[in-house]
């Protein structure tokens, strides 16, 4: 059993009240690693290194292009960690190392491009309207940032928070989700090579539960940047309401993959896989609802049901595996609940339908990959986040009922459009309600792109420019060159 400790004020220490918690192997179903479980205290110590820090010379007085260096150092570090970096994901979350080594590549590009833009971040120069007065403002950062993330691609969606909130000056308490501690203290240690100053990223594992309110009210929290579950973010964007801290929320979704009749039907089925049972369908942006065109809605099931049954599932440290374990203990059974929803409402299981128990699963938390048709975009199974590998199938008319149906949820995440027909793709992408439409192509995100929800699925963008502005207070700064004041009871 390995044991960590956590990074507070540039030192690894453990919980101050000596608490751990195991985290486990999601395939293997065993526990691997120890962690400290921050209690109060801890985030009181993280929350005022983080202010001290914020403060301080050493991250202050250090000038925009030294601080994007430092963050395109860092950004090599991580070039030259990924696979190590990669295959402990996969040991902590279960997720394949295929997906995982690709994303701890891609990962440096966030804090490349946002290192290239900490001293890009420019003020204006109004031209104000009042004789004898100058107006410009200043773009500063807001202090502490809380980041608070979810156990899938937990390095990447971390990124997302501190390459922007660094770049823009900030100091970070990031507190990672107990199912995925151990890649993000190992990331820690990469901000210490790079030579961040002590204090400027802070990590505290333990439990949502036991530290997220101390966290989100510290009155020495000035944002929280959180990507979860909507009801979790519901409950922290009241926490941060007390205390009228700005948020950024990623939450969850119920993304439609609509399928036209005209459309290229096995890039179609290719891309209901790669948005259902791709990551196990644990992505927040999974395509859980596929809208087929009544007139090829026998074919496409055929396909896809054909494509599913052969995805190789098992060991997501091989090369080879294109399915694995559901990441942790209660999320698997909330999906094999909501498998058994399905059923009770009426849905028709096609493909999948229960646990795995292959003999190349082991003892490891699977779920078989899952098709319902005949679902009712009514029913739970249709409407709400399930977060695993079970696609709900319903079949559509015309763009009109296939517009109605995607839009009649309460997220608004993302959505997939096949067509060939460019008025058609065009048409949908304009009306759909989701902050990420792709056309003949799903689940492609960038550094480049913005990225957020629609609706309940969150509030704020992640990545590309609108990114920066998240972490960032406008301030007006007026100088008179005139030097007399005028009536003082009259308001200049
Ligand atoms: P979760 O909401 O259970 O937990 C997310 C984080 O919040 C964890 O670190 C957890 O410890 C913490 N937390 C829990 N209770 C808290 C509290 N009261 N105060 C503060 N923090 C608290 O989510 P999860 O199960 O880890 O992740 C899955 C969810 O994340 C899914 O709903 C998924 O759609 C969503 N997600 C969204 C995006 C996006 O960018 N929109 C990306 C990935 C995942």
């Amino acid at each position: 059993m390995q044991i960590y400790e956590m990074l507070i004020d540039g030192a690894w220490v453990p919980a101050a009240g000596g608490q751990t918690f195991e985290t486990e192997n999601p395939y293997l179903g065993a526990a691997w690693a120890l962690v400290p479980r921050a209690g109060a205290d801890d985030v009181d110590r993280a929350v005022t290194a983080a202010h001290r820090a914020f403060r301080g010379p050493a991250w202050r007085g250090l000038n925009p292009t030294a601080r994007g260096h430092l963050l395109r150092r860092l950004a090599d570090l991580i070039a030259a960690d990924a696979d190590r970096l990669a295959a402990i994901e996969t040991q902590d979350n279960g997720k394949l190392i295929t997906e995982m080594r690709a994303q701890l590549r891609y990962i440096p590009q966030w804090f490349h491009y946002f290192g290239g833009l900490a001293d890009k971040i420019e003020g204006r120069v109004i031209p104000i309207d009042k004789p004898g007065m100058v107006n410009f403002t200043r773009e500063e950062p807001l202090g502490v940032v809380a980041a608070i993330t979810p156990w899938n691609s937990p390095l990447m969606l971390a990124t997302w928070k501190l390459a922007p909130a660094l770049a823009a000056g900030n100091t970070v308490v990031w507190k990672p989700s107990e199912f995925s501690s151990v890649s993000a203290l190992e990331f820690g240690k990469l901000f210490e090579k790079a030579g961040f100053p002590p204090g400027v990223v802070n990590i505290l594992t333990g439990f949502g539960a036991e530290i997220g309110e101390a966290l989100v009210t510290h009155p020495r929290v000035a944002k929280v940047a959180f990507t979860g579950g909507d009801r979790t973010g519901a409950d922290v964007y009241s926490l941060a309401a007390r205390g009228i801290k700005p948020v950024t929320l990623e939450l969850g979704g119920k993304s439609a993959n609509i399928v036209f009749k005209d459309a290229s039907l096995d890039n179609a089925v290719r891309g209901a896989v790669a948005g259902i049972f791709a990551a196990t369908g644990q992505t927040c942006i999974a395509g859980s609802r596929a809208l087929v065109h009544r007139p090829i809605h026998d074919e496409f099931v055929g396909k896809l049901v054909a494509l599913g049954r052969a995805a190789r599932m098992g060991d997501p440290a091989l090369d080879t595996t294109q399915v694995g374990p559901i990441t942790t203990r209660p999320q698997r059974a909330k999906v094999l609940d909501y498998i058994e929803i399905a059923k009770t409402e009426g849905a028709t299981c096609v493909l999948g339908g229960g646990p795995a128990s292959r003999p190349e699963c082991g003892n490891g938390w699977f779920v078989e990959p899952t098709v319902f048709t005949g679902v009712k975009p009514n029913m739970r199974i249709a409407q709400e986040e399930v977060f695993g590998p079970v696609l709900s199938v319903i079949a559509f008319e015309d763009e009109e009922e296939a517009l109605e149906i995607a839009n009649d949820t309460q997220f608004g995440l993302a959505a997939g459009v096949w067509t060939q027909n460019i008025g058609t793709a065009f048409q949908m992408s304009e009306k759909l309600e989701a902050g990420t439409v792709w056309v003949n192509s799903y689940r492609a995100t960038s550094y480049l792109s913005p990225f957020g929800g629609y609706k309940r699925s969150g509030i704020g963008r992640e990545s590309g420019l609108t990114a920066i502005r998240e972490y960032l207070q406008e301030k007006s700064v007026w100088f008179d060159t005139v030097g007399e004041v005028a009536n003082p009871f009259v308001q200049r």
